[in-house]
Parts: C-alpha cells; structure tokens; sequence
C-alpha cells in the first residue's frame, strides 16, 4: 500500500512544513486535517506548498474565520489577533483556496478524515470516553483527528479502548503502531506549526495503509519562525510558544 504523509494544523509556518516533508521522504500521498493557517506568518506560502504537492486538505476553525466563513468570536484575544493579521495579508487566491475547503468528516479511500471529531469538526477530542463514541460513529475502521495538537491517539478493540502512548525519547520515528486487524483506531499527527504536548519538534505521522502508522518528531529553526513572527507584530505569547511546546 501506499506510503501517506499525514498532517495537521500547520499554522501558518512553513520552516515546519518544510522540515517535515523532507524528513519524511517520498510519500505517494499527503493530507492535511485543518488550520493550515493561524498563529503563524506564512499563510499563502503554507497553502501554495500544499497545493504544489497536491494535498488533500480538510478545513479547521482557523481556515473557517481567515477566510470569512466563521467570526472569531470563541478565540482567545492572542488568536484573535494573529487572524485578523492573517486575514490582510491572505491573497485573493490563497483566500478562495481555504475558502473552498471541506469540512470534514471526508473518506479517502476508506480512511475517515476530521478536523476535531467526526460528530462535530469544532469538538475536541481529550478523552477516552469521547474518543470510544468517535470510533464507534466513524464510518471507517482508521479515522484521523487533529484540532488537539496533540500527538498519539486511540484503539477500540472487543468494546474496549486504549490509549496510544507515545515514548518521549528523542529520535525518528518516534513510535510504530502495527495495525491489529480486529481493532479500530482514532489517530492524531499531532501539529505541525504548533506542538502543545511538551516538544517543541514539528510533528507529523505516516499511515502506511493496512500495515500501521509511524508518529515522528522533527526538529526545525524555530528562531527564525519566531523572528518572522515578530517582525510581523503577531503576540508575543504565540511566538513564545513555540520554544516550549506548549
Ligand atoms: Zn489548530
């Protein structure tokens, strides 16, 4: 099968994004589960990288409010910010882009695309609990989630689920997961732009359909981004951030 690269809410920064591709060799197929955009400063070079390589992309929230379909009403004052910047600088092509994204949930070829959940694009999906009622109402057997940006996930087997737990040692991949036949899984690349679990390192996943799933860490100039970031006059606590991980 084939090799897919899997991402999520990049945000707007591509130094990221681009540590990622290359540390991710040759993939036959990318996708991208939401906020390609937000927090960040590199909104239109984040969407035309996508769109060179032919992502199959979903919309987040973020994509929602840079491109005028949703208000940023429930952010937080910093995010407020940072998409309002992100909205004068969008190009008019790069706007009609995020604009015509779909809201998950999406199939491709079987494997269930979300943004949050597949009962709500907006919910996030934290728990257990949560995670056992997304399975079990996921039209397919592996289902992918961001929003969180937090790395890892989910199986359901025999009316039970469990946690993914990922190693926190340093070093690439991080983690394989190998597919049991007789389980059902819910599975997070984790954030690209914007890690929140502790490690600041990009991160991103690669399903390798019918076989498993590798989670892996990569480390990028995040210094640069950050330099970008102020230049721009985004908040100092999203360019903060960034450092820590979280
Ligand atoms: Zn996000």
């Amino acid at each position: 099968m084939a090799r897919w690269l899997v991402l999520s809410d990049i945000h707007a920064n591509l130094t990221a994004l681009e540590a990622v591709l290359q540390a991710a060799g040759t993939c036959e197929r990318v996708v991208c589960l939401g906020d390609l955009v937000g927090y960040g400063p590199d909104p239109n070079e984040v969407v035309d990288r996508l769109r060179a390589l032919g992502a199959v992309c979903i919309r987040g929230n973020h994509d929602r409010v840079a491109s005028g379909l949703a208000t940023a009403e429930d952010f937080s004052p910093a995010a407020r910010v940072a998409i309002e910047w992100t909205r004068r600088i969008l190009r008019e092509d790069t706007l009609a882009y995020l604009r015509g994204l779909p809201a998950g949930p999406q199939q491709l070829d079987g494997v269930v695309l979300v943004h949050g959940a597949v009962t709500d694009e907006d919910l996030y999906v934290y728990s257990p609990w949560q995670a056992a009622e997304q399975i079990q109402r996921s039209p397919g057997l592996i289902t992918l989630f961001g929003h969180t940006h937090l790395q890892g996930g989910f199986q359901w087997r025999a009316g039970r689920i469990g946690l993914i737990s990922l190693p926190t040692t340093a070093g690439q991949p991080v983690a394989e997961v190998v597919f049991d036949d007789a389980a059902r899984y819910l599975l997070n690349p984790g954030s690209v732009g914007q890690p929140r679990d502790g490690d600041p390192r990009a991160a991103f996943a690669v399903l390798e359909d019918g076989r498993g799933v590798e989670f892996w860490r990569v480390a990028y100039d995040i210094r640069a981004v950050q330099a970008r970031m102020a230049a721009a006059g985004l908040p100092e606590s999203l360019i903060l951030r960034l450092s820590f991980g979280r």
